[in-house]
């Protein structure tokens, strides 16, 4: 079956991915662009692996060989010569990612099978992009990857069944538990998810209540790990908007529409965590407060 794999794109999700798949025994390739991503992508997977020793889940040993089977390169026509596998986990852009799989196409081994870790763009439009459809799947991991046990599966209009098989097998053999879906605005994840972040976010727009009360009753109330405004700032307040605008245009149903309290927080640079300043405050990654709290909000 499968032994060598190429991720592409080496930001929070490629490391997840590259992550698992040498600590099942593969021999990855990282591709990014960008060198200081690949770096920072090798120190994140180490202070990972680090902390999966100290909880006893990983040995020294097994964390030697993991970082073992993880090698880097900054060009997909090179580091994809001998890949079984690509998985696409670049930014969610679809022009990007079309011709991303048109590089993959031409520089992959014929069989290779070219997967993409995409929260919302079409299968089907990205297989377009190649000559091989029928190889061309969703392996959606969820964030963070060596973590959360579940694989979201797409197949494209034309995906092969045979190819359905062995991603579903190798989901499996990864230690994660695979759901297979088909092609359409959203998939399943981010069609539930993101109208329930949506909603919550014109709950407080509308003044109903306010940041905490909010994630309060989603956390106590329906026994979410956390409260969706606090997994919107997680996710990115971008990446949320742009998955909205997937769903509104892929259905043409006002329901999708994204609120306009998270259009501006988007415009004004608001985007989460990641910016230091969503519903929440951050230093480092680390929630201070919620909006609400903040004097200047008040
Ligand atoms: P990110 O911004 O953290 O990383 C993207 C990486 O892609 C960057 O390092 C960038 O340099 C690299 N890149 C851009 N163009 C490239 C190219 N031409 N070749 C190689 N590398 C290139 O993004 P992320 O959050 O890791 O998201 C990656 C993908 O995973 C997206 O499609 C996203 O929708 C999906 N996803 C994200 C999450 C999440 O919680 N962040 C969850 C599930 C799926």
């Amino acid at each position: 079956m499968f032994k060598t794999i190429a991720v592409v794109g080496a930001g929070t999700m490629g490391n997840g991915i590259a992550h698992v798949f040498a600590q099942y025994g593969y021999q990855v390739t990282l591709i990014d662009i960008s060198q200081t991503a690949l770096d920072k992508a090798l120190q994140t997977i180490g202070k990972n692996l680090d902390r999966q020793v100290a909880k006893a889940l990983l040995t020294e040993e097994q964390k030697s060989a993991t970082l073992a089977n993880l090698r880097t390169a900054t060009e997909i026509a090179t580091g994809v010569l001998q890949a079984q596998l690509v998985i696409e986990a670049a930014t969610e852009n679809t022009a990007l990612k079309l011709q991303i799989f048109k590089q993959l196409d031409a520089a992959a081994p014929p069989d290779c099978i070219l997967a993409t870790n995409t929260s919302s763009i079409s299968i089907t439009q990205i297989a377009a992009a190649t000559q091989r459809p029928g190889k061309v799947i969703g392996m959606h991991f969820m964030n963070p990857v060596p973590v959360m046990k579940l694989v979201e599966i797409i197949n494209g209009y034309a995906t092969e069944a045979a190819v359905t098989a062995q991603i579903t097998e190798l989901s499996k053999a990864l230690g994660k538990v695979p759901a297979v879906v088909n092609d359409y605005p959203g998939f399943v994840a981010n069609r539930i998810l993101m109208p329930m972040i949506n909603e919550a976010i014109y709950t407080l727009y509308e003044g109903v209540a306010g940041v905490q009360e909010i994630d309060t009753v989603m956390k106590l109330g329906m026994a979410h790990p956390m409260g969706p405004l606090q997994l919107a700032d997680f996710i990115g307040l971008d990446v949320c908007l742009s998955i909205l605008q997937v769903l509104h245009n892929g259905f043409g149903h006002p329901k999708y529409a994204p609120c306009p309290l998270l259009v501006n927080m988007v415009t004004a640079g608001k985007l989460g965590a990641k910016s230091g300043e969503g519903f929440y405050s951050y230093a480092a990654g680390r929630q201070l407060c919620s909006w609400q709290q903040r004097p200047d909000h008040q």
